[in-house]
């Protein structure tokens, strides 16, 4: 399987700036290419209001990522690359070239309504102010080194990690594991590199591989589960950010108060850049603390909760939240991004292919929280702020979250043991973990780079979709 390897950098001054200089190569090699394509469309958009015909316009430019990378190799040694593209690897122009070929597509898959989501718009710029910096390695020297202390990055060299890496230099010494690529991020103040490392796990037994359990993600409490031996646990919501927001409010006040590096005009309605105040750096600094120390608490959390899940239940029952939309709802939004929702599910299903355990993720219409878990009658209506769920069938009266969770676990019975039709057994979802897996990605087929899609940072994104589509979806009401 191909799992992630994430260690926090402490980089010297020099180190430092080697960094920042290939994140900025990898952002002016997308936007060289953003530019050269879209070039052509302007042109032709202008010619054929001169009422030149079709077949006389302008060619179109290609975006696939090989054809993007010949131009770019042309073009770097007249433009305005000429005079540094030599100071930083290769892999940093690619890393832009590929996002940007990415970018391309997605927005063309988009228009042909071959994608889903959102409309994407067309490729734009990435300010230098705004972007993050990031850039991907995937040849050269990739390593972690012997001491447990250090990677090696091409031309970056060797660079001191802020935590100790030797579970993953003893796996790669040990042949089960086999380093495809690394990424190096800017995250919160912070550098971070990430490698993508193919692994061979063991599969590790969880403590009760018979039972079933529903999770119920809530505000209130985080998470409530049922499981099918008839238990059920509570996982507080811990609320991170909720406990952060009055710290974080007086030092936003702060920040606001001093010379920042926007002023608005009121008169003209424009905005303009300055060189912020050694004081307003030093108070966003601290307000940016706050930030970093909320995810980190949080991401903790999650961690641990999805990891206390997988390690004791055989199969997991969650529900398939509508994240982005919930986020859409003002009153709720705060909370639920606090929370962590689509985070924890995503967590739940990856950990539960570790242990070769099953994730169902009940429709997105089951009425979990409707439903009688005794008796499976299901109200018409049953409005948020109602708690308690009491039955007008059988009487039953039970936490509103309880309910849910054990009505989700039910789900798993059912799904394992059939519909009660004979002979269905076949088209149930108990096939081999692992059997259609995509996940998969050998270094060969990243680097031929096959067509429009074959950018490195695009095929990331699939591998988790894959991953996500892996989960078996029970559609039962
Ligand atoms: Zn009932």
């Amino acid at each position: 399987m191909v799992q992630a390897f994430k260690y926090a950098l402490d980089p010297n001054a020099t180190q430092e700036a080697a960094l920042r200089s290939h994140c900025g190569a990898s952002r002016a090699a997308y936007n060289w290419a953003i530019g050269w394509v879209t070039a052509s469309w302007w042109q032709r958009k202008a010619e054929a209001s001169y009422g030149i015909p079709e077949g006389e316009l302008t060619p179109w430019r290609p975006w696939s990522l090989p054809a993007l990378r010949k131009e770019f190799n042309q073009a770097k040694k007249t433009n305005h690359f000429a005079d540094w593209w030599e100071e930083n690897s290769k892999e940093a122009y690619n890393t832009g070239l590929a996002n940007a070929a990415a970018a391309f597509d997605n927005y063309a898959k988009s228009k042909n309504g071959r994608r889903k989501g959102a409309r994407m718009g067309m490729p734009r710029f990435k300010s230098k102010h705004k972007a993050r910096l990031a850039c991907r390695f995937t040849t050269g020297t990739i390593r972690v080194d012997v001491d447990g202390r250090h990677v090696t990055l091409p031309r970056l060299g060797t660079i001191r990690t802020h935590e100790s890496t030797t579970k993953l230099q003893r796996r790669v010494a040990g042949g089960t594991a086999r380093i495809l690529s690394a990424t190096v991020r800017h995250e919160r103040g912070r550098w971070f590199v990430s490698f993508q490392v193919e692994t061979r796990r063991e599969i590790t037994r969880v403590a009760r591989p018979g039972v079933a359990v529903g999770v119920d993600l809530g505000v209130k409490v985080l998470a409530v589960m049922a499981d099918s031996a008839g238990e059920i646990r509570y996982a507080p919501n811990p609320k991170h950010y909720e406990t952060a927001l009055k710290t974080l409010k007086r030092l936003s006040r702060r920040v606001s108060r001093r010379q920042g590096p926007a002023v608005h005009d009121p008169i003209t309605g424009k905005t303009t850049r300055r060189e912020p105040s050694n004081r307003w750096r030093k108070a966003n600094e601290q307000r940016n603390r706050i930030h970093h120390r909320t995810a980190n608490l949080r991401a903790d959390a999650l961690h641990k909760l999805t990891a206390s899940i997988r390690d004791e239940y055989g199969t997991v029952v969650v529900e398939d939240l509508n994240v982005a939309g919930m986020l859409k709802n003002r009153r709720l939004a705060r909370k639920i991004a606090d929370a962590g929702f689509g985070e924890i599910r995503r967590q739940l299903t990856y950990k539960g292919q570790r242990n070769a355990c099953r994730t169902v993720v009940a429709s997105r219409w089951y009425p979990s929280s409707k439903t009688c878990s005794s008796c499976k009658t299901a109200k018409a209506k049953l409005p948020l702020h109602v708690r308690v769920f009491s039955c007008d069938n059988c009487g039953l009266v039970m936490d509103r979250d309880e309910n849910a969770a054990r009505n989700l676990a039910d789900l798993a019975s059912a799904g394992m043991t059939g519909t009660g039709v004979a002979g269905d057994r076949g088209t149930q979802v108990t096939k081999p973990r692992g059997a259609d897996h995509k996940t998969r990605a050998t270094r060969s087929s990243r680097k031929a780079g096959t067509g429009r899609a074959g950018g490195a940072i695009p095929q990331q994104r699939t591998e988790t979709r894959d991953r996500q589509q892996d989960t078996e979806a029970l559609t039962l009401w």
